[in-house]
Protein backbone atom coordinates (compact mmCIF):
# COMPACT_ATOMS: atom_id res chain seq x y z
CA UNK A 1 0.00 0.00 0.00
CA UNK A 2 0.76 3.52 -0.76
CA UNK A 3 -0.52 6.33 1.05
CA UNK A 4 -1.15 9.43 -0.33
CA UNK A 5 -2.85 12.86 0.83
CA UNK A 6 -4.98 15.45 -0.91
CA UNK A 7 -5.04 18.92 0.86
CA UNK A 8 -8.47 20.77 0.48
CA UNK A 9 -8.35 24.96 -0.44
CA UNK A 10 -8.41 26.12 3.03
CA UNK A 11 -11.99 27.62 3.81
CA UNK A 12 -10.86 29.54 6.79
CA UNK A 13 -7.39 31.15 7.96
CA UNK A 14 -5.20 29.20 9.49
CA UNK A 15 -7.47 26.10 9.17
CA UNK A 16 -6.89 23.21 6.68
CA UNK A 17 -8.26 20.13 5.74
CA UNK A 18 -6.52 16.81 4.45
CA UNK A 19 -7.44 14.22 3.11
CA UNK A 20 -6.10 10.96 2.96
CA UNK A 21 -5.82 8.04 0.26
CA UNK A 22 -4.57 4.41 0.57
CA UNK A 23 -3.54 2.53 -3.31
CA UNK A 24 -3.08 -1.37 -3.46
CA UNK A 25 -2.00 -2.87 -6.68
CA UNK A 26 -1.69 -1.36 -10.17
CA UNK A 27 -3.52 0.77 -12.80
CA UNK A 28 -4.60 -1.31 -16.05
CA UNK A 29 -7.43 -3.87 -14.81
CA UNK A 30 -10.30 -3.66 -12.59
CA UNK A 31 -10.75 -0.20 -10.45
CA UNK A 32 -12.20 -0.96 -6.72
CA UNK A 33 -12.45 2.37 -4.84
CA UNK A 34 -14.23 2.32 -1.17
CA UNK A 35 -14.78 4.77 1.26
CA UNK A 36 -15.97 5.33 4.87
CA UNK A 37 -17.81 7.82 7.20
CA UNK A 38 -18.68 9.76 4.67
CA UNK A 39 -21.29 10.75 7.23
CA UNK A 40 -18.50 11.71 9.92
CA UNK A 41 -20.30 10.16 12.50
CA UNK A 42 -20.56 6.67 11.66
CA UNK A 43 -17.87 4.57 12.51
CA UNK A 44 -18.09 1.20 12.31
CA UNK A 45 -16.68 1.29 8.52
CA UNK A 46 -13.30 3.10 9.76
CA UNK A 47 -12.40 0.33 11.95
CA UNK A 48 -13.31 -1.85 9.11
CA UNK A 49 -11.35 -0.45 6.63
CA UNK A 50 -7.82 -0.87 9.08
CA UNK A 51 -8.66 -4.69 8.79
CA UNK A 52 -9.19 -4.83 5.39
CA UNK A 53 -6.06 -2.83 5.44
CA UNK A 54 -4.38 -5.79 6.63
CA UNK A 55 -5.87 -8.43 4.60
CA UNK A 56 -5.68 -6.55 1.16
CA UNK A 57 -1.65 -6.57 2.38
CA UNK A 58 -1.55 -10.56 1.89
CA UNK A 59 -2.88 -10.49 -1.04
CA UNK A 60 -2.73 -10.94 -4.75
CA UNK A 61 -3.69 -7.86 -6.43
CA UNK A 62 -5.09 -7.86 -10.25
CA UNK A 63 -5.98 -4.10 -10.53
CA UNK A 64 -6.04 -1.32 -7.76
CA UNK A 65 -8.16 -0.55 -5.23
CA UNK A 66 -8.23 3.48 -3.71
CA UNK A 67 -9.07 3.02 0.26
CA UNK A 68 -10.19 6.74 1.56
CA UNK A 69 -9.89 5.49 5.12
CA UNK A 70 -12.05 8.58 6.21
CA UNK A 71 -13.99 10.25 3.79
CA UNK A 72 -14.88 13.35 5.61
CA UNK A 73 -12.56 15.53 7.50
CA UNK A 74 -14.82 18.55 7.48
CA UNK A 75 -17.60 16.58 9.33
CA UNK A 76 -15.33 14.75 12.03
CA UNK A 77 -13.92 17.78 13.06
CA UNK A 78 -17.81 19.10 13.22
CA UNK A 79 -18.34 18.94 17.33
CA UNK A 80 -21.14 20.94 19.51
CA UNK A 81 -21.04 20.49 22.80
CA UNK A 82 -19.01 17.52 22.79
CA UNK A 83 -21.14 16.02 20.20
CA UNK A 84 -19.97 14.89 16.53
CA UNK A 85 -22.42 15.95 14.53
CA UNK A 86 -20.99 14.58 10.92
CA UNK A 87 -23.78 14.42 8.81
CA UNK A 88 -24.72 17.43 7.63
CA UNK A 89 -22.38 20.58 6.80
CA UNK A 90 -21.98 23.34 9.42
CA UNK A 91 -21.49 25.59 6.36
CA UNK A 92 -24.37 26.00 3.68
CA UNK A 93 -24.25 22.86 2.10
CA UNK A 94 -26.53 20.35 3.90
CA UNK A 95 -26.10 16.60 3.96
CA UNK A 96 -22.72 15.10 2.76
CA UNK A 97 -24.30 12.37 1.19
CA UNK A 98 -26.18 14.86 -1.04
CA UNK A 99 -24.96 16.99 -3.96
CA UNK A 100 -22.41 15.57 -5.98
CA UNK A 101 -22.02 16.29 -9.85
CA UNK A 102 -24.85 14.67 -11.73
CA UNK A 103 -22.40 13.26 -15.12
CA UNK A 104 -25.13 12.11 -16.23
CA UNK A 105 -25.94 15.64 -17.72
CA UNK A 106 -22.43 17.43 -16.88
CA UNK A 107 -20.69 14.79 -19.13
CA UNK A 108 -23.37 15.61 -22.03
CA UNK A 109 -21.05 18.40 -23.66
CA UNK A 110 -17.74 16.20 -23.67
CA UNK A 111 -19.27 13.54 -25.79
CA UNK A 112 -20.62 12.80 -29.44
CA UNK A 113 -23.17 10.33 -30.09
CA UNK A 114 -21.82 9.45 -33.46
CA UNK A 115 -18.37 8.71 -32.38
CA UNK A 116 -19.72 6.66 -29.62
CA UNK A 117 -22.52 4.88 -31.80
CA UNK A 118 -19.69 3.47 -33.55
CA UNK A 119 -17.40 2.16 -30.53
CA UNK A 120 -17.39 -1.05 -28.88
CA UNK A 121 -18.19 -1.38 -25.36
CA UNK A 122 -14.34 -0.66 -23.99
CA UNK A 123 -14.07 2.30 -25.98
CA UNK A 124 -16.70 3.78 -25.01
CA UNK A 125 -16.85 2.90 -21.03
CA UNK A 126 -13.06 4.68 -21.56
CA UNK A 127 -14.61 7.63 -23.71
CA UNK A 128 -17.54 8.46 -20.96
CA UNK A 129 -15.03 8.20 -18.24
CA UNK A 130 -12.56 11.06 -20.25
CA UNK A 131 -15.98 12.95 -20.37
CA UNK A 132 -16.63 12.10 -16.56
CA UNK A 133 -12.75 13.82 -15.89
CA UNK A 134 -13.89 16.44 -18.26
CA UNK A 135 -16.95 17.47 -16.13
CA UNK A 136 -15.19 17.48 -13.20
CA UNK A 137 -12.30 19.36 -13.68
CA UNK A 138 -14.28 21.93 -15.38
CA UNK A 139 -16.93 22.41 -12.18
CA UNK A 140 -15.07 25.26 -9.82
CA UNK A 141 -16.78 24.41 -6.58
CA UNK A 142 -16.85 27.41 -3.86
CA UNK A 143 -17.69 25.73 -0.44
CA UNK A 144 -14.72 23.56 1.10
CA UNK A 145 -17.73 20.80 1.14
CA UNK A 146 -17.86 21.10 -2.32
CA UNK A 147 -14.55 21.03 -2.77
CA UNK A 148 -14.36 17.23 -0.47
CA UNK A 149 -17.39 16.23 -2.81
CA UNK A 150 -15.38 16.69 -6.21
CA UNK A 151 -12.28 15.74 -5.02
CA UNK A 152 -13.87 12.29 -3.85
CA UNK A 153 -15.80 12.09 -7.06
CA UNK A 154 -12.24 12.85 -8.80
CA UNK A 155 -11.23 9.92 -7.16
CA UNK A 156 -13.71 7.51 -8.43
CA UNK A 157 -15.10 8.23 -11.14
CA UNK A 158 -13.52 5.86 -13.41
CA UNK A 159 -13.75 2.88 -10.90
CA UNK A 160 -15.64 -0.42 -11.74
CA UNK A 161 -16.90 -0.98 -8.54
CA UNK A 162 -17.85 1.89 -5.46
CA UNK A 163 -18.31 1.02 -2.03
CA UNK A 164 -19.31 3.51 0.49
CA UNK A 165 -19.69 2.56 3.90
CA UNK A 166 -22.15 4.19 5.93
CA UNK A 167 -24.10 2.65 9.77
CA UNK A 168 -27.35 3.72 10.52
CA UNK A 169 -28.64 4.78 13.92
CA UNK A 170 -29.48 1.36 14.98
CA UNK A 171 -29.91 -1.29 12.36
CA UNK A 172 -28.35 -4.67 11.26
CA UNK A 173 -26.31 -4.68 8.00
CA UNK A 174 -27.74 -3.61 5.00
CA UNK A 175 -26.99 -2.34 1.67
CA UNK A 176 -28.19 -0.34 -1.00
CA UNK A 177 -27.45 -0.72 -5.04
CA UNK A 178 -29.47 0.20 -8.54
CA UNK A 179 -31.91 -2.40 -9.52
CA UNK A 180 -30.05 -2.46 -12.90
CA UNK A 181 -26.98 -4.05 -10.95
CA UNK A 182 -28.85 -6.70 -8.72
CA UNK A 183 -27.04 -9.43 -9.60
CA UNK A 184 -23.80 -7.99 -8.00
CA UNK A 185 -25.72 -6.44 -5.48
CA UNK A 186 -26.50 -10.45 -4.35
CA UNK A 187 -23.23 -11.39 -4.88
CA UNK A 188 -22.64 -8.53 -2.09
CA UNK A 189 -24.97 -9.26 -0.22
CA UNK A 190 -23.97 -13.48 -0.07
CA UNK A 191 -20.31 -11.78 0.61
CA UNK A 192 -21.51 -10.30 4.07
CA UNK A 193 -24.49 -12.37 4.82
CA UNK A 194 -26.52 -9.29 4.56
CA UNK A 195 -30.09 -9.90 4.66
CA UNK A 196 -31.77 -6.92 3.40
CA UNK A 197 -30.39 -5.31 -0.32
CA UNK A 198 -32.33 -2.62 -0.94
CA UNK A 199 -32.95 -2.33 -4.73
CA UNK A 200 -32.76 1.60 -5.66
CA UNK A 201 -34.49 2.32 -9.72
CA UNK A 202 -34.69 6.56 -8.89
CA UNK A 203 -34.00 7.49 -5.39
CA UNK A 204 -34.82 11.18 -6.22
CA UNK A 205 -31.25 12.61 -5.09
CA UNK A 206 -27.58 12.44 -5.67
CA UNK A 207 -26.45 10.40 -3.27
CA UNK A 208 -22.40 9.51 -3.66
CA UNK A 209 -23.39 5.63 -4.95
CA UNK A 210 -26.16 7.34 -7.25
CA UNK A 211 -23.72 10.16 -8.42
CA UNK A 212 -21.12 7.07 -9.11
CA UNK A 213 -23.15 4.22 -10.85
CA UNK A 214 -26.43 6.68 -12.29
CA UNK A 215 -25.03 8.82 -14.96
CA UNK A 216 -24.48 5.56 -17.10
CA UNK A 217 -28.21 5.04 -17.41
CA UNK A 218 -28.73 8.73 -17.56
CA UNK A 219 -26.58 9.08 -20.30
CA UNK A 220 -28.19 6.52 -22.40
CA UNK A 221 -31.05 7.97 -21.88
CA UNK A 222 -29.97 11.37 -22.87
CA UNK A 223 -28.62 10.31 -26.01
CA UNK A 224 -30.47 7.46 -27.09
CA UNK A 225 -27.83 5.08 -27.02
CA UNK A 226 -27.30 1.76 -25.47
CA UNK A 227 -24.78 2.34 -23.51
CA UNK A 228 -22.72 -0.40 -20.84
CA UNK A 229 -23.43 0.19 -16.74
CA UNK A 230 -20.39 0.62 -16.43
CA UNK A 231 -20.02 1.43 -12.29
CA UNK A 232 -21.46 -1.04 -9.70
CA UNK A 233 -21.79 1.17 -6.47
CA UNK A 234 -23.41 0.56 -3.29
CA UNK A 235 -24.14 2.27 0.03
CA UNK A 236 -22.77 -0.50 2.58
CA UNK A 237 -24.50 -0.02 5.97
CA UNK A 238 -22.83 -1.62 8.80
CA UNK A 239 -25.11 -2.18 11.43
CA UNK A 240 -25.58 0.60 14.07
CA UNK A 241 -23.56 3.67 15.20
CA UNK A 242 -22.40 1.40 18.41
CA UNK A 243 -21.80 -1.39 16.58
CA UNK A 244 -18.11 -0.76 16.62
CA UNK A 245 -15.93 -3.84 17.29
CA UNK A 246 -13.02 -5.55 16.43
CA UNK A 247 -15.31 -8.95 16.14
CA UNK A 248 -17.44 -7.23 13.92
CA UNK A 249 -14.82 -5.24 11.85
CA UNK A 250 -12.77 -8.48 11.24
CA UNK A 251 -16.20 -9.90 9.99
CA UNK A 252 -17.05 -7.26 7.86
CA UNK A 253 -13.26 -6.96 6.03
CA UNK A 254 -13.68 -10.93 5.47
CA UNK A 255 -16.78 -10.02 3.92
CA UNK A 256 -16.11 -7.26 1.60
CA UNK A 257 -12.57 -9.55 0.92
CA UNK A 258 -15.24 -12.56 -0.48
CA UNK A 259 -16.48 -9.89 -2.32
CA UNK A 260 -13.29 -8.93 -4.26
CA UNK A 261 -12.34 -12.03 -4.68
CA UNK A 262 -15.76 -12.68 -6.24
CA UNK A 263 -15.65 -10.24 -8.94
CA UNK A 264 -11.49 -10.93 -9.39
CA UNK A 265 -9.57 -8.14 -8.04
CA UNK A 266 -7.93 -10.22 -5.74
CA UNK A 267 -7.17 -13.81 -5.81
CA UNK A 268 -9.18 -16.22 -4.19
CA UNK A 269 -12.16 -18.08 -4.97
CA UNK A 270 -15.50 -17.00 -6.11
CA UNK A 271 -18.78 -17.79 -4.68
CA UNK A 272 -21.50 -20.90 -4.71
CA UNK A 273 -23.87 -19.99 -6.69
CA UNK A 274 -26.59 -20.67 -3.21
CA UNK A 275 -29.71 -19.16 -5.66
CA UNK A 276 -30.65 -17.23 -2.78
CA UNK A 277 -32.02 -13.70 -3.22
CA UNK A 278 -32.47 -10.58 -0.23
CA UNK A 279 -32.47 -7.55 -2.91
CA UNK A 280 -36.05 -6.23 -2.37
CA UNK A 281 -37.43 -2.62 -4.20
CA UNK A 282 -36.67 0.52 -2.27
CA UNK A 283 -40.31 1.09 -3.15
CA UNK A 284 -41.13 -1.90 -0.75
CA UNK A 285 -39.63 0.25 2.08
CA UNK A 286 -42.39 0.80 4.88
CA UNK A 287 -41.47 3.73 7.01
CA UNK A 288 -43.43 4.23 9.95
CA UNK A 289 -43.77 7.73 10.96
CA UNK A 290 -44.08 9.06 14.50
CA UNK A 291 -47.34 10.60 14.83
CA UNK A 292 -47.36 12.76 17.97
CA UNK A 293 -44.28 13.38 20.24
CA UNK A 294 -43.61 11.12 22.87
CA UNK A 295 -40.81 8.73 24.10
CA UNK A 296 -40.54 5.64 22.03
CA UNK A 297 -40.40 2.33 23.88
CA UNK A 298 -39.29 -0.39 21.12
CA UNK A 299 -40.84 -3.53 20.77
CA UNK A 300 -38.59 -4.80 18.22
CA UNK A 301 -34.80 -5.20 17.54
CA UNK A 302 -33.17 -4.75 14.09
CA UNK A 303 -32.88 -7.71 11.99
CA UNK A 304 -36.38 -8.70 13.60
CA UNK A 305 -38.89 -10.37 10.83
CA UNK A 306 -42.23 -8.56 11.32
CA UNK A 307 -45.93 -9.23 9.55
CA UNK A 308 -48.36 -5.83 8.82
CA UNK A 309 -49.77 -4.56 11.96
CA UNK A 310 -46.97 -6.37 14.75
CA UNK A 311 -46.33 -3.27 16.68
CA UNK A 312 -43.04 -2.55 16.42
CA UNK A 313 -43.19 0.65 18.88
CA UNK A 314 -45.41 2.26 21.62
CA UNK A 315 -45.07 6.15 21.90
CA UNK A 316 -45.33 7.38 25.47
CA UNK A 317 -47.87 10.92 25.29
CA UNK A 318 -45.37 12.57 27.93
CA UNK A 319 -48.27 15.25 28.64
CA UNK A 320 -50.67 12.52 29.98
CA UNK A 321 -49.31 10.43 32.09
CA UNK A 322 -52.74 8.37 31.95
CA UNK A 323 -52.97 8.19 28.43
CA UNK A 324 -52.93 4.70 26.88
CA UNK A 325 -49.35 4.24 24.62
CA UNK A 326 -49.67 4.85 21.12
CA UNK A 327 -48.67 1.72 19.37
CA UNK A 328 -46.73 1.94 16.16
CA UNK A 329 -47.48 -0.92 13.88
CA UNK A 330 -45.65 -2.95 10.85
CA UNK A 331 -46.69 -1.24 7.59
CA UNK A 332 -46.20 -4.35 5.28
CA UNK A 333 -44.66 -7.61 5.89
CA UNK A 334 -40.38 -7.78 5.80
CA UNK A 335 -37.46 -7.39 8.31
CA UNK A 336 -36.85 -4.50 10.73
CA UNK A 337 -33.70 -3.00 9.41
CA UNK A 338 -33.12 0.14 10.72
CA UNK A 339 -34.43 1.97 14.27
CA UNK A 340 -34.53 5.64 14.75
CA UNK A 341 -31.61 7.00 16.58
CA UNK A 342 -33.52 8.90 19.14
CA UNK A 343 -36.63 8.07 22.03
CA UNK A 344 -37.76 10.99 22.24
CA UNK A 345 -39.23 12.17 18.89
CA UNK A 346 -41.30 14.65 17.13
CA UNK A 347 -44.43 14.24 14.90
CA UNK A 348 -43.17 13.06 11.31
CA UNK A 349 -40.07 11.68 12.53
CA UNK A 350 -39.03 7.83 11.54
CA UNK A 351 -39.03 5.38 13.82
CA UNK A 352 -38.99 1.95 11.88
CA UNK A 353 -37.79 1.29 8.68
CA UNK A 354 -38.86 -2.32 7.19
CA UNK A 355 -37.91 -3.81 4.07
CA UNK A 356 -40.92 -5.63 2.08
CA UNK A 357 -41.57 -7.16 -0.90
CA UNK A 358 -44.43 -5.42 -2.42
CA UNK A 359 -44.01 -1.80 -3.07
CA UNK A 360 -45.63 0.81 -1.36
CA UNK A 361 -44.23 3.80 -2.41
CA UNK A 362 -42.45 6.17 -4.51
CA UNK A 363 -39.17 4.63 -3.91
CA UNK A 364 -37.00 7.38 -2.92
CA UNK A 365 -35.11 8.07 0.34
CA UNK A 366 -36.26 9.29 3.18
CA UNK A 367 -33.90 12.27 4.30
ZN1 LIG B 1 -24.61 7.56 6.34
Amino acid sequence: MWQETIDLPSASPGSYTRLTTWRYGKEGGQKVYIQAALHADEWPGLLMLHHLHAQLEQATIRGEIVIVPYANPIGMRQFLGGYQLGRFDFDYSGNFNRGYLNLGEAALPYLDRDALAAQDTAAQTQTIRSAFKQALDAWQPQLESEHLRKTLQLLSYDADVVIDVHCDAAACAHAFTNERHQETGEALAQSLNLDVLLLEDDPGVIAFDEASASPWWRLERALDLKLPYACFSTTLELRGERDVSETLAQQDAEGVMRFLQHIGIVDGPTLADNNTKVGTPLAGVGRILAPHSGLLDFKVAAGARVCQGDVVANLIDLDDPNATPTPLTATTDGIVYALGRNHLVRPGHVVVQIAGQKAISAGTLAY
